[in-house]
């Protein structure tokens, strides 16, 4: 006999968790299965995010920075040190406990919210029947359970794309998993795609002293960002000595050699023709897929689309009675937190209420240094669709706080309709601006101008003033610059 619930979840991921907290407050009986195994072997909730993707990735940005910022920085505040040394063991162990403190957390949310989590791999079938495999040291000895839902909210995440030409081994091909847990630092890392997680992870082992080269099979810098904020990004990146290497065609890889020596030869094309080089590590970072193997049975209804991905509606439902699905695993952008609206916007239209997510205000925000930024339409974009528009910028160069922190690289623009002066987007790249971005969500909810941005009062001083003059620049009325 399956165990009945209101709402049975498949993923405790960003996407899923949010959905089976929300839905749980709303009054629901809500399951929640997730497979995924910690570094430990033991069941671990909170999916790619928390496990193996923004939270790992921010420690060890963030312990990297540290580093970098001794050997680059610290100097020119006057201090000086010996002996500088990175345990990298410590390093990866800070990162664990991290991780571990916020995979247990949903655990105890999970509690505290009365959701029932099932530590298993879920399959579904029709009817809304979920059946899981569950792991031995689940607290269920294995075996199989049944669950049905009068909703089933699908959750299933996504997995790393592997190239043919080079599979993962877990040692010398990585994905961002084998990217977080390097035992030490290599000597030479090759990273293949210039995407967002080639740029975090390729930042971070860079500083650490890695010799970095990342090699991007298009011709242009993240084509997605601002032209003007990618050209500034690239500079700042082969500043740091990051070797980007453009519209370079991987096409073979091959381990050679044996255990202290061996090392992945890379073969690739760009415009000087065919090349080779060797490296201690290579990461292949050329974006993500669904996460569907196992996930529906023939029976279930539901339908992927061409790229693997389940097929949904603007509101996320499948088009079978009570089945949605949510996050990495449907259209639109992977990220977690498109994916935190996506569970909440499900669990309230599930109680009747008028969930929502709006993708034109989802930020986007890559972690190097400088951080880039950015909501709302690229001028790019805009061109393409011929919308009339005006733009402001300005430098963090001419921005107290930023110069004063040493970091004066990068700029904040504006960019808002010719005639009614609504803003259509906010890109930054310099210090901070992870945090900045959402400025321009809030005027852009707002449906704000770039006058209401002009004339709100900034704290002075502040890295936000860059936002205040890009957007008094956009009528050439910026006081800290010529107009
Ligand atoms: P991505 O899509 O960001 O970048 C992949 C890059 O690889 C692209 O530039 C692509 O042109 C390039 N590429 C593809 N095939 C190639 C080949 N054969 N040779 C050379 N280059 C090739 O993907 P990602 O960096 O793997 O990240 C995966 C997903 O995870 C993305 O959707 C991203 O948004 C998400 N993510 C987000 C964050 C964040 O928000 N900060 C961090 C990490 C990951």
């Amino acid at each position: 006999m399956a165990e009945q619930y209101d709402v049975v979840v498949i993923g405790a991921g960003p996407a899923g968790y949010h959905a089976a907290i929300r839905a749980a407050q709303l009054g629901m009986k809500v399951a929640c299965v997730d497979a995924a195994l910690g570094k430990d072997g033991k069941p671990a909730l909170g999916g790619t995010c928390l496990r193996v993707g923004c939270i790992p990735s921010k420690a060890l940005l963030d312990s990297s920075r540290q580093y970098w910022n001794m050997g680059h920085l610290f100097g020119d505040h006057g201090i000086t040190f010996k002996d500088a040394k990175i345990d990298v063991g410590t390093m990866i162990g800070r990162k664990d406990k991290i991780v571990k403190q916020f995979t247990g957390g949903i655990a105890l949310l999970f509690k505290a919210n009365k959701v029932t989590p099932y530590y298993g791999f879920a399959t579904l079938h029709g009817n809304r029947l979920v059946k899981v495999k569950l792991h031995d040291n689940s607290g269920h000895d294995g075996g199989e359970i049944e669950l049905t839902g009068t909703n089933v909210i699908i959750a299933a995440g996504s997995d790393s794309i592997e190239l043919p030409f080079a599979k993962f081994d877990g040692d010398t091909i990585v994905d961002n998993v084998g990217a977080l847990d390097f035992s030490e630092v290599p000597a030479r890392l090759a990273v293949i795609g210039a995407g967002v997680i080639g740029l975090e992870l390729g930042s971070v082992w860079k500083r650490l002293g890695a010799e970095v080269t990342i090699l991007e099979a298009l011709p242009d810098f993240l084509p997605a960002a601002d032209a003007e904020v990618a050209k500034t990004a690239l500079k700042e990146f082969r500043k740091q000595g990051l070797d980007i290497k453009l519209g370079a065609k991987v096409s073979r890889t091959e381990v050679v050699g044996k255990g202290k020596k061996k090392e992945v030869v890379v073969t690739y094309s760009d415009k000087d023709g065919e090349q080779s080089f060797a490296v201690d590590k290579l990461l292949v970072a050329v974006g993500r897929k669904a996460a569907s193997k196992g996930l529906l049975a023939d029976d279930s209804g539901v339908k992927l689309t061409e790229r693997g991905q389940v097929e949904v509606d603007a509101h996320c439902h499948t088009g079978v009675d009570g089945v949605w699905a949510i996050g990495d695993c449907v259209r639109g952008p992977m990220l977690a937190h498109k994916g935190f609206e996506e569970g909440i916007a499900v669990a309230e239209l599930i109680a009747g209420l008028p969930g929502h997510v709006n993708f034109d205000t989802i930020p986007w925000v890559i972690y190097t240094e400088p951080e880039i930024a950015w909501v709302g339409k690229t001028e790019q974009q805009l061109k393409a669709e011929g919308v009339p528009y005006k733009t402001g910028s300005f430098p963090f160069a001419a921005v107290g706080r930023a110069v004063a922190m040493g970091e004066p690289a990068g700029f904040v623009k504006v960019i808002a309709h010719a005639e009614t002066d609504r803003v259509l987007g906010l890109h930054l790249v310099g210090v901070g601006v992870s945090e900045l971005v959402h400025e321009g969500v809030l005027a852009m909810e707002f449906k704000g101008s770039a006058d209401d941005l002009a004339r709100i009062c900034h704290a002075h001083p502040t890295l936000s003033e860059a936002i205040h003059d890009a957007a008094m620049a956009v009528e050439k009325r910026a006081i800290h610059k010529a107009n």
